[in-house]
């Protein structure tokens, strides 16, 4: 019997009563491992009443007793990281290592949330006028949801419950339903470590849950990761139903390199930063950008070597570099851009779609594979492959390099490998992207700042983490007080000026 999951309501597991499941795939073996509940929109405004009433009492705590719950999760996350790292690994597929970064990356934004009381002080200004002080203060904003990617189920989860829940709100998970086992252990842990029942509730679902999120005027903000597409549709309907919202999208990230770069190392940095995860990480590198054609040859000739030598392994494979995808379609839609890029002419100097591994033949695994010479018309370049695909697009200088990730449609994340702090700069300065990374491969800012992309990989004015974050979550209330010394006014109707 398939094992059944369930929601996580009001501090406890509740059985899906929808009718309405998604399976979950081991994709080491191609085999359905459980299927989850996806909730009706009854059961997603059952969550929502829950969490609305549950609120109250949460964001009444003093912020300091609420973050000492975050320091207690950190403690519990950290004693179970292995076994976490294995349940996520054992949905997703990625290594048991990159699994401890996935969890590892959102822990250290519950970090940053637990100084979070330092963020909510708010403003004053004695003396604005005659007897009169100014403050400021910041107040959550009630229930807020979070509808999140299959590609990072701990990380991305825990980027917007920290702050969300450190700044007062109860906070709603959507996660995909791909991978929802280690959403519902980080909801279990949170309750354990103090966050009262109702305060973290996940809901399972695909788009009818998401519509009832969108639609009930109790949820106040919606915090979206995942592709573009369905960014924009979650965007455009908070926004006309009078929420706030950040979400973020797609993305082709590029990597300049420079003539004058180290060739060895930059080589070895795209082989991680392009096919680990099996290039299902949205600051993947998927574009190289060789600047010079003796550059280009070069690198490109240190690639083929390096990339006959990366080993796709079942996720619990230590020796593994990357696991499988994470169901058919994607494999079916990464093999069918290969066949779209060798129609458009472009060379595929490494093919990776014959690909098998033994003893798991059916499976999601696919092979590395490297296309040269691509263009910046054609689909393997203007769209998101995410998957294991490595393109080069050579470019005869670097105005022309710094022209590709600018003007193209996605902007997240961009990097440069150069010697030459002048270039690196001027780069910084001007490229029309989110983040960027000076020989750093994937620039996935430190908690503390804020994480976000640019053009249609971000829609919004508020990034994820970072301050901004704490802004994101709650909302502005600003007094203006007097107490007159004794002289009344008369009615005044013209505007107070603070004379
Ligand atoms: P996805 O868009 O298919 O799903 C994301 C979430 O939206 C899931 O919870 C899913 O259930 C829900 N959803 C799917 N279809 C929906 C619909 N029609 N209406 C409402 N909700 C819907 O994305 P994915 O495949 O899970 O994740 C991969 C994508 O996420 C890639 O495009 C990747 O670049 C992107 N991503 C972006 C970032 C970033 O920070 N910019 C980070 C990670 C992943």
């Amino acid at each position: 019997m398939t094992r059944e999951l369930t929601h996580f309501i009001g501090g406890k597991h509740v059985a899906g009563t929808s009718g309405r499941f998604s399976d979950v795939f081991d994709p080491n073996t191609g085999l359905v491992q459980s299927r989850v509940p996806l909730a009706s929109r009854e059961e997603t405004e059952a969550a929502i009443a829950n969490a609305e009433e549950a609120q109250l009492a949460w964001g009444a705590w003093n912020p300091s007793r609420r973050a000492r719950v975050l320091m207690r999760f950190l403690d519990l996350v950290n004693a179970e990281m292995d076994s976490l790292a294995r349940l996520l690994s054992s949905e997703h597929g990625k290594t048991v290592a990159d699994a401890k970064g996935d969890i590892q990356r959102g822990l250290e934004v519950i970090e940053f949330a637990a100084g979070g009381p330092h963020l909510l002080k708010g403003e004053y200004s004695t003396g604005a006028g005659t007897d009169i002080d100014v403050y400021s203060m910041r107040q959550p904003l009630g229930v807020v949801a979070g509808i999140t990617p299959f590609n990072f189920p701990a990380m991305i989860p825990l980027w917007k419950a920290g702050p969300a829940l450190a700044s007062g709100n109860s906070f709603i998970l959507k996660p995909s339903e791909r991978d929802p086992s280690v959403p519902l252990r980080i909801a279990e842990l949170f309750l354990e470590a103090g966050l009262p029942a109702g305060v973290f509730n996940v809901v399972n679902g695909g788009k009818d849950t998401v519509d009832a999120l969108l639609e009930d005027p109790r949820v106040k903000a919606i915090g979206f990761v995942g592709s573009t597409p369905i960014a924009q549709y979650i965007y455009t309907q908070a926004a006309a139903n009078g929420k706030r919202a950040q979400c973020f999208g797609g993305a082709k990230n590029h990597m300049i390199v420079m003539p004058d770069a180290d060739l060895d190392m930059v080589a070895d940095t795209l082989i991680g930063a392009g096919y680990g995860a099996a290039g299902e990480r949205c600051m993947a590198i998927s574009v190289a950008v060789p600047v010079g054609k003796a550059t280009a040859d070069a690198l490109v000739a240190k690639l083929i070597e390096r990339v006959k030598t990366v080993k796709v392994g079942h996720c619990l494979d230590e020796s593994a570099d990357y696991g499988p995808l994470i169901n058919q379609p994607a494999v079916d839609r990464v093999s069918d851009y290969i066949t779209v890029g060798i129609d458009e002419g472009a060379d595929l100097v490494v093919d990776g779609r014959d690909f098998t591994l033994d003893g798991y033949e059916n499976g999601f695994f696919m092979g590395p594979s490297l296309f040269d010479n691509v263009t910046a018309d054609m689909r393997i370049y203007l769209e998101e492959i995410f998957g294991p695909v490595l393109i080069i697009v050579r470019a005869d200088n670097y105005e022309e390099a710094l022209r590709l990730p600018s003007e193209h449609e996605y902007g997240n994340g961009v990097s440069i490998y150069t010697n030459d702090g002048g270039t690196a700069r001027d780069f910084a300065a001007r490229v029309n992207t989110g983040m960027v990374g000076v020989n750093v491969p994937i620039p996935v800012p430190i908690a503390y700042h804020s994480f976000g992309g640019w053009k249609r990989s971000g829609f919004g004015d508020l990034n994820q983490h970072g301050p901004d974050s704490f802004r994101f979550y709650t909302k502005t209330k600003t007094v203006t007080s007097r107490w007159p010394n004794g002289v009344k006014d008369e009615a005044s109707f013209v505007i107070p000026t603070m004379g």
